[in-house]
């Protein structure tokens, strides 16, 4: 059987060399063209590629039981067994670069005789009388009767054959940075399986061990703490570091040094959209979405990759037990997700909306069930607790297993007792001592000599997705760590191609024969040549919305509509980006010509 698989991120890999050892012709096609040769890659559509992963116990099982070879692949790379602290000789998943899982995993599937990988955006699935004949790439057909569509959370392809997604922001953003421990320093103290994390009220802190001595930091705060925006700065990163005791003992000049600019996030966000279509049918016999393009949580829990592969690993049961008979594999599908990885995802968004709450200043509240977080937290002080908690915390049971102790931890809840707050700075504390450092001037060129060393993110800001800028097929898993961190936008992406005038967008899609200038023009003419004559295409604007909470809040939710570019028209930003404000304006000349909607995001404006 042909099957092509939308996306080369671990789901798409992970389920290419499965099916392949069972016979299955599997072509895997992703926008991304993969590491080459060197040690960085430039990911694109992954935002969170650079940013720290752990992989739990699942992510080890599922490669042992199905490709060895990998786990062999991962150690001899450098990853290392993790354990969770307090409990020797208890497996706890892969200390591991997601760059190096990728990479090893990537590896195997091209090594693997039934896998094909091939560059290309899947633009389409094609069918005939509801059922699939194949995905259109780059205006060619690949033939296949089974799709499997492991585009990830930002993956848009088979979106408008699907119901909406439930769920929404997490109300968290946060930055992350790379360090490499110094030639014989030792490691920091250890709390979790992935390294450290601690829960301040109003922020969190973590600390991943990786591969290679390589280590991420990352500070979480709440999205709409503003101030805190600040903690992109390198200056403002390191001010933190040295001040919240936790990320001091591993980020001290004498025992480490950064690999990367500090690299921002982007959005953060709950998500889970089933296999039916909003008549609640299968919309074509043999399309099935799997991984993120299921379930996507918030990522303070590393959870992401064990869903996804738990999800690939279920698929693939399923398809064999199924055979040809796709729709019943998809409801079958659809059915064992709703039971084994929705949870997961309803336990996140309860778990972040009652976050957000607490962090607006308002204490545990005792009339509603308590998120995980806080039966947690109370644990350590209750063994009958940690009993229950502990399966969970490791996946090894749903979250509804908290129910048992809930009314315990109710109980100490009740007594006026919380969790001790670990020695640091308070919320605001940190907000003061960030704003002031975030005043000294950065260092861009050392920023730019540890992106040519390997931590190839851009300078003051843009992670390195972002820096995609405005080439073909940009979409949003590239832009939206930049929307995420919405300050940087306008200097990084915005400016230096439209400059102080209002310009229309154009996106070069041919092969550029002069590399020195943009393919972006200011005045360009619909069915006409770019000014330097290379072939180019013009972005036809079917709509503009907003992305969440916009700089300044001058842009509202659906307040663009009365100005929105009508469809075949182009749109224009205007200057004064910086200054908070965000104007999209009809252009009255010159409706594009010939067009794809590539979906670019422009200052928390996503143009469709
Ligand atoms: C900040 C952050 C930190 C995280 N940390 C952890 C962690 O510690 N542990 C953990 O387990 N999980 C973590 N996750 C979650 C984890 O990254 C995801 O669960 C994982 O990437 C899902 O893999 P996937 O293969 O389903 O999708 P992806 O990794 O998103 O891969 C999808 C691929 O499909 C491609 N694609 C999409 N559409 C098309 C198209 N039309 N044509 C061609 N190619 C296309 C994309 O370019 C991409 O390469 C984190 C997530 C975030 C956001």
């Amino acid at each position: 059987m042909r099957s092509v698989i939308v996306g080369a991120g671990p789901t798409g890999l992970y389920t290419a060399i499965a099916l392949a050892r069972r016979g299955h012709q599997a072509t895997v096609i992703d926008r991304d063209p993969g590491p080459g040769g060197g040690q960085w890659w430039d990911r694109k559509g992954v935002m969170q590629f650079h940013h720290p992963h752990h992989f739990r116990q699942q992510v080890t099982d599922a490669l042992l039981a199905e490709m060895p070879e990998v786990w062999d692949g991962l150690l001899a790379a450098g990853a290392l067994p993790a354990v969770t602290p307090g409990q020797f000789g208890v497996p706890a998943g892969l200390h591991c670069r997601r760059l190096t899982f990728e990479r090893v995993l990537r590896s195997a599937a091209e090594a693997e005789p039934g896998v094909r990988l091939r560059t290309g955006h899947v633009d389409e699935v094609c069918s005939e009388q509801g059922r699939v004949t194949g995905v259109m790439v780059d205006g060619h057909q690949v033939e296949a009767g089974l799709v499997i569509d492991a585009g990830g959370r930002a993956g848009r392809l088979t979106r408008a054959l699907r119901g909406p997604a439930a769920g929404g922001d997490c109300g968290a953003a946060y930055v992350s940075r790379q360090y490499t421990m110094l030639p014989g320093a030792a490691n920091g103290p250890v709390n979790a399986p992935f390294g450290v994390i601690e829960n301040y009220p109003g922020y969190t802190v973590a600390v991943f061990i990786h591969d290679n001595r390589i280590l991420s930091v990352l500070i979480a705060r709440a999205s709409a703490d503003h101030p805190l925006t600040a903690l992109r700065t390198r200056a403002a990163f390191e001010a933190a570091a040295r001040a919240i005791p936790a990320l001091a003992a591993w980020t001290d000049p004498g025992c480490s040094r950064p690999l990367t600019p500090v690299l921002p996030g982007g959005r953060l966000y709950n998500s889970y959209r089933g296999q039916l279509n909003d008549a609640g049918r299968v919309a074509l016999d043999g399309l099935i979405y799997a991984g993120d393009s299921v379930c996507t949580t918030n990522p303070v829990a590393g959870r992401g990759v064990t869903t996804s592969l738990l999800q690939a690993r279920r698929l693939i049961d399923l398809l064999e037990e199924h055979g040809r008979d796709y729709v019943s594999c998809s409801l079958a599908f659809d059915h064992w997700c709703a039971g084994h990885i929705r949870p997961w995802f309803d336990d996140h968004v309860y778990w972040d909306a009652d976050l957000v709450r607490r962090g607006s200043g308002q204490d545990v509240d005792l009339t509603r069930p308590l998120p995980p977080d806080l039966i947690m937290a109370a644990a350590p002080a209750d063994p009958e607790i940690a009993k229950v908690v502990e399966p969970y915390q490791a996946m090894l049971a749903l979250p509804s297993s908290l129910d048992a102790v809930q009314a315990r931890a109710r109980d100490s809840y009740a007594t006026g007792w919380r969790p001790p707050v670990p020695p640091g700075p308070t919320r605001d504390e940190l907000a003061g001592l960030v704003g002031a450092a975030a005043g000294s001037p950065d260092r861009p060129a050392e920023d730019a000599a540890l992106s040519r060393a390997g931590g190839r993110a851009a300078p003051s800001g843009l992670a390195e997705g972002e820096r995609v800028g405005l080439g073909a097929r940009v979409e949003e898993g590239d832009l939206e760590g930049a929307v995420g961190n919405r300050a940087g936008l306008a200097d990084e992406l915005v400016q230096p191609l439209f400059g102080h005038h209002p310009a229309a967008l154009v996106v070069d899609v041919g092969p550029v024969r002069r590399t020195r200038r943009l393919p972006v023009k200011q005045h360009p003419v619909s069915h006409r040549g770019s000014w330097c004559g290379r072939p180019h295409d013009q972005v036809q604007v079917a709509g503009v919305e907003a992305v969440g909470d916009l700089p300044a809040g001058r842009v509202r939710r659906g307040g663009l509509l009365a100005r929105r570019p009508l469809s075949r028209q182009r749109p224009v930003v205007e200057p004064q980006l910086r200054r908070g404000r965000v104007d999209v304006r009809l252009v009255r000349y010159h409706a594009a010509g010939r067009s794809e909607v590539l979906g670019a995001l422009v200052a928390g404006v996503v143009l469709r």
